[in-house]
């Protein structure tokens, strides 16, 4: 007998770069305001306000290479983000052992219904739904840390239609991957299957139906997403 009173919903997985396996994911954690020059641009400071972190779904993730333009938003940002897989994790996790921890690197984006998020910003409630939306994480295959290493610095970009609209480097994040690692591990259990957003450079903007986005991050690799 089935265990299950319902069919079981589809876990959700990132393809890994040149292997027929996949990484399953347990959560989603998401680095807020880790570039001076984001926090800046979103009206903060980044002396004053330290990175936070929120959380997406881990069927928020999508692997297709197209991104629709999602409901009740007419304002939808890109982030560029690197994403961060963990392959064990723990609690109080000191910042020299975190990188232990880490099974690889994926280049994605953290799509943002601005405007929600906005409102929500205002009346003081939840990010989610500016945030956690259908298909709101596309996300590249991943690469390991076995093949590539643990990338501390790297160029980051993101092309809409051509045309540069985010540049960053990885080394000017306030937190370092080591460091958001440690942070979290402080407040939650981590575990294998949990992956990091690791927060995105200046140059956020809106994208329209239509518009192809390509991600670069030195050293880990590229995405190619199509808005629909
Ligand atoms: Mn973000």
């Amino acid at each position: 007998m089935n265990k299950y009173v319902i069919p079981t919903p589809p876990a959700s997985a990132i393809p890994v770069s040149g292997s027929e396996q996949t990484f399953p994911v347990r959560r989603v954690y998401c680095i807020g305001r880790n570039y001076a020059a984001h926090t800046i641009e979103m009206g903060g400071d980044p002396d004053r306000d330290p990175p936070f972190f929120f959380q997406k779904n881990p069927d928020n993730l999508d692997f297709t290479g197209e991104f629709p333009y999602p409901v009740k938003s007419s304002d939808v940002h890109h982030e560029t983000e690197m994403l961060v897989a963990l392959k064990s994790g723990g609690t109080n996790i000191p910042v020299e052992k975190a990188l232990d921890h880490v099974y690889g690197y994926a280049a994605c984006l953290d799509m943002t219904r601005r405007d929600l998020q906005g409102e929500a910003k205002e009346l003081r409630r939840p990010w989610e739904i500016g945030k956690a939306f259908e298909r709101s994480a596309p996300c590249a295959p991943l690469v390991p840390a076995s093949e590539i290493g643990h990338p501390e610095k790297g160029l980051v970009q993101l092309k809409v239609n051509g045309k540069v609209t985010q540049t960053g480097d990885l080394d000017q994040m306030i937190w370092k991957v080591p460091e958001m690692i440690s942070y979290l591990s402080e407040y939650f259990d981590l575990a294998a299957g949990d992956v990091i957003l690791s927060g995105t450079p200046s140059g956020v903007g809106p994208v329209q139906k239509g518009d192809v986005m390509d991600v670069m991050i030195e050293g880990v690799g590229d995405l190619h997403v199509t808005v629909v």
